[in-house]
């Protein structure tokens, strides 16, 4: 599903690898923790899987797509496999629940009618019944969170990556995140998680890759973290 081979990316000749010959191999429908401090490379390491930046060397290949032949008018395709979440939910203030989900829909073209059959359905994946018409402030920050993964879920990628979703969020709201993320992976999501939170690293046993300065220090199946 994800493919890196040695991969490098360096942000200018004088400056040290942000990543350092990363190789790294993440199976169909797998949740994988990424941890690491601060400046230790995770969010290079996303960005190269969403295309925002391009490796200077290696090769990544993602859901079958090889990065050195996609063409960027081929970019979209690729993002439609790739769902991403970030810990400050970046909705849309001025609309509701629904029209911040529906926007991702309307974007790819789709007819209202069919807008109008997806979008209730990934609300109620979400938990948020009965929430489709309130706007982002009048919602909790799990609940906006909550709506931001419906809206990155709601193409059916085949990714879903989310850089510190919890990152804003009190103890129990942040649990009820990483089960719905839990639940998405269930049904067949491939789930990226970085987090720093170490209790839920600790109690999620799931495949935990350390990352420190620019390169991979660990990868272990039900992994631990400590800071
Ligand atoms: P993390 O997400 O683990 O905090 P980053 O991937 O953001 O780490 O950063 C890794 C290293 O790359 C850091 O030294 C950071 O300063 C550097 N870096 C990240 N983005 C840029 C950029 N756009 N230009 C220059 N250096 C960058």
């Amino acid at each position: 599903m994800i493919l890196l081979d040695r991969v490098t990316k360096s942000y200018g000749k004088d400056l040290k690898p942000a990543l350092n010959r990363v190789s790294l191999h993440i199976e169909p429908n797998e949740f994988v923790i990424l941890v690491g401090t601060s400046g230790a490379g995770k969010s290079t390491l996303l960005k190269l899987l969403t295309r925002e930046e391009k490796p200077t060397t290696g090769k990544i290949v993602v859901g079958g797509i090889d990065y050195d032949t996609l063409k960027d008018k081929h970019i979209p395709l690729l993002r439609r496999k790739i769902g991403v979440v970030f810990q400050d939910f970046k909705l849309l203030p001025q609309r509701t629940v629904f029209e911040n989900i529906a926007f991702a829909l309307e974007i790819a073209g789709m007819t209202n009618r069919e807008i109008r059959n997806t979008v209730p359905k990934v609300i109620d994946l979400v938990g948020l019944t009965g929430k489709e018409k309130s706007f982002p402030h009048e919602l909790s920050g799990g609940e906006r969170q909550r709506v931001a993964i419906a809206r990155a879920v709601v193409r059916q990628p085949k990714i879903l990556i989310a850089d510190e979703p919890t990152g804003n969020l009190d103890p129990r709201h942040s649990w009820d995140i990483v089960r719905l993320l839990e639940k998405i992976n269930k049904y067949g999501t491939t789930v990226l998680l970085t987090t720093h939170n170490v209790e839920i690293v600790n109690k999620l046993k799931r495949r935990v890759i350390a990352i420190d300065h620019g390169k991979i220090v660990s990868d272990q199946a039900q992994g631990s973290y400590r800071q």
